[in-house]
């Protein structure tokens, strides 16, 4: 924008471009929906076309991630930019992959980003058995491809100690708590039994997998996940917290349950460029005339490198690590969904 103003660009606002000029096999200029009437404007060096990702092309989502998409990205974000250059011969790559987290979906159907939240203390992450499946603390990206990766179907719940509540910010549904129990997106309950029961979860498998959470806690050491064993992890700690900054135990009520959807913060997908953002073909060949940026390109950070297996390492501010606790027994199919 700094750089606009200097130059004193003019930046028409509200005049979405709707198709490229192409001449000679190359692209000329763009066609602009100016105040409803179609506006040509040549380009003496090039077109960029920025204009976000799909995240909230429900048609795309659906295509390409087999899920109408939960996404925090504006509501705008509809691939229009991929679009035109797809249609000039531009190559798409990554268009399954996003920047994947854990979301909500409000009672008026607006989409959060869940991120501090699962990844504080006296808070756990299950599925729809009541079984914990990754670690809480890893970036967005690993934890939403976990969720995505998870077999078990169902909802998938943060699951926290009234300790949670008090001591951390919940944006999903800070000071809408009431219009949240009422829609079944979030539960209370005085003791574990109680919330599995509201949630559907089996009371017993909930109440086993807090047990052994809970001991992780007491140990500094998630012999599961890794939880907490990394300087990323505990950025969202509390080191108030010992031994382990991202490890407090579920033992107080009222206990709450939040149900987290697969979210973004936008696509990954889109056109494939050069070093210098020069859009390709499929053949490898440039689009002249044609440059792309932002996610409305495949993104040069290109797929995640998930994290290592399970550490049993302690978390980094431990000087020595307890003995790993050994491994859990395999959870037996879930009981179907009975909530919201
Ligand atoms: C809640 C949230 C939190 C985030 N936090 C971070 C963070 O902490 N750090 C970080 O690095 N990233 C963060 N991101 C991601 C970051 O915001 C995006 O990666 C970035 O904005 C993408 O930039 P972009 O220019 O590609 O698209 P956008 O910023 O979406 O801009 C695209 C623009 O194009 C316009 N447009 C769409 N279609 C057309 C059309 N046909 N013609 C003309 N204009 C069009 C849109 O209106 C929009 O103004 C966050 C995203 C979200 C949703």
């Amino acid at each position: 924008m700094h750089i606009v103003r200097t130059q004193q660009t003019p930046v028409w606002l509200s005049s979405p471009v709707v198709d490229l000029i192409v001449e000679d096999d190359a692209v000329a200029g763009a066609v602009i929906d100016r105040n409803g009437r179609p506006t040509r404007v040549r380009a003496r060096r090039g077109v960029v076309l920025a204009a976000g990702g799909f995240a909230r092309n429900r048609e795309w989502r659906l295509k390409h991630h087999g899920i109408p998409g939960y996404s925090a990205a504006p509501e705008g974000d509809l691939g229009t930019g991929i679009d035109l250059g797809a249609r000039v011969g531009a190559a798409l790559e990554l268009m399954d992959d996003a920047w994947w987290g854990s979301g909500t979906v409000g009672p008026d159907g607006q989409h959060g980003f869940v991120l501090s939240e699962r990844s504080f203390p006296f808070s756990i992450v299950v599925d729809a058995a009541g079984e914990r499946f990754t670690n809480e603390s890893a970036s967005y990206i690993d934890f939403g491809h976990a969720m995505l990766e998870h077999p078990v179907p169902g909802p998938t719940w943060l699951v926290t100690d009234v300790r949670h509540a008090r001591r951390y910010l919940s944006t999903a549904y800070l000071g809408r708590k009431k219009e949240w129990l009422a829609a079944g997106i979030l539960f209370e309950a005085g003791s574990l039994a109680e919330l599995a029961d509201k949630t559907g979860m089996d009371p017993a498998r909930l109440a086993a997998t807090v047990e052994r959470f809970n001991g992780f806690a007491r140990t500094g050491v998630d012999a599961d996940f890794g939880r907490g064993g990394t300087v990323y992890d505990n950025y969202y700690g509390d080191p108030r917290v010992k031994p382990n900054p991202n490890l407090g135990p579920l033992e107080r009520g009222p206990f709450r349950a939040l149900l987290l959807y697969p979210g973004d913060l936008g696509t990954k997908g889109g056109l494939l460029t050069d070093a210098d953002g020069r859009v390709l073909r499929e053949d490898g060949s440039v689009i002249p005339g044609l440059y792309a940026a932002g996610n409305t390109t495949a993104s040069v950070m290109g797929r995640p490198t998930r994290a290592p297996a399970p550490p049993s390492a302690p978390p980094s501010s431990s000087p020595t690590a307890p003995p790993a606790t050994p491994p859990r027994p395999p959870a037996t199919p879930p009981r179907p969904r009975n909530a919201s």
